[in-house]
């Protein structure tokens, strides 16, 4: 497995994997690898010839200096396990390679970008946009590869890539969990026994409020014990629990819920952030 550090040197290899006529899958990741990743890995192993994986800390998409300071950084962990799963080559630049100077241009999303996560992380997905614009131009790749644990980044993406003509087929890998529900995440490393034993709730919430969204469509009520379950747990506080149009993102009532509807949460244990989601079809 290559490992390259320099955006020249990056190209010049893959425009050999290209004139080879080899298909070039891409799974872009800030590192601290886990079992979710390797999926992406594998998935695009398995459907190109050639897989590109990215380890790079983005700083504009923390608004939170301490969370970009605090984010785990095991970069020669990562590569073991990215050759262990197949990957043909690690591309981990600096900062400096990726921003050279401010970026000047910014990229906006409209509705998808003041709701949910970007109305509690401000300029959260402008940061997003512009790291993977970057990154896809870069790489160039035939696939890219996102986890469904970041719904709404998939469709912030979608929106970027239909926008603006990049010519690269997007695929959204279902999320990867712990045996108890927890939603694997480079941030769990952080939390403390204690928390780690109460972050499944965000899981068991949002099975809860499956439940009654299926058995009597009742959005508000589904909403409302979501809310009361995490609320309820020690050490645990709820940003939102939003049951929402799953191609939207538009929150639902009683009227207006459809037959497939995503499920968002955020919040904090203790005080490490953690999201999940899940879809529903009632
Ligand atoms: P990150 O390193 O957190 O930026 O994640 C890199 C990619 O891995 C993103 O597309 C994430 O959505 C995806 N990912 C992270 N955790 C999981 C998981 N538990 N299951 C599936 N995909 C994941």
């Amino acid at each position: 497995m290559k490992v390259i550090t320099q955006i020249k040197a990056l190209r010049e290899y893959l425009n050999s994997i290209r004139k080879n006529d080899k298909s070039i899958g891409f799974v872009p990741t800030m590192g601290a690898l886990h079992e979710g990743h390797l999926t992406l890995v594998r998935q695009s192993v398995k459907e190109n010839l050639f897989t590109v994986c990215s380890i790079f800390v983005n700083p504009t998409q923390f608004n939170d200096p301490a969370d970009l300071k605090k984010y785990p950084r095991t970069l020669q962990k990562d590569c073991e396990m990215l050759e262990e799963a197949g990957c043909d080559l690690v591309f981990a630049p600096d900062t400096s390679e990726v921003y050279p100077s401010e970026a000047t241009i910014s990229l906006t999303f409209g509705y998808l970008e003041e709701i949910l996560e970007g109305k509690f992380r401000p300029g959260h997905f402008q940061g997003v946009g512009l790291v993977v614009s970057k990154l896809l131009h870069m790489v160039q790749p035939d696939r890219a590869y996102f986890g469904q644990k970041d719904y709404q980044q998939f469709l912030i993406i979608q929106t970027l890539v239909k926008d603006l003509n990049f010519p690269v087929k997007l695929i959204r890998v279902p999320i990867i969990r712990e045996k108890d529900g927890l939603a694997m995440s480079s941030r769990n490393m952080r939390l403390s026994e204690e928390e780690r034993a109460a972050a499944p709730v965000f899981f068991e919430a949002l099975n809860a409020a499956a439940e009654v969204l299926k058995r009597d469509k009742n959005v508000n009520g589904a909403r409302a014990l979501a809310g009361r379950l995490i609320e309820e747990k020690n050490g645990v506080s709820l940003e939102y629990f939003e049951i929402a149009h799953p191609d939207t993102l538009k929150p639902l009532s009683n009227e207006t819920v459809g037959d497939e509807v995503v499920l968002c949460v955020a919040g904090y244990v203790g005080n490490i952030r953690l999201i999940d989601n899940l879809i529903v079809n009632i």
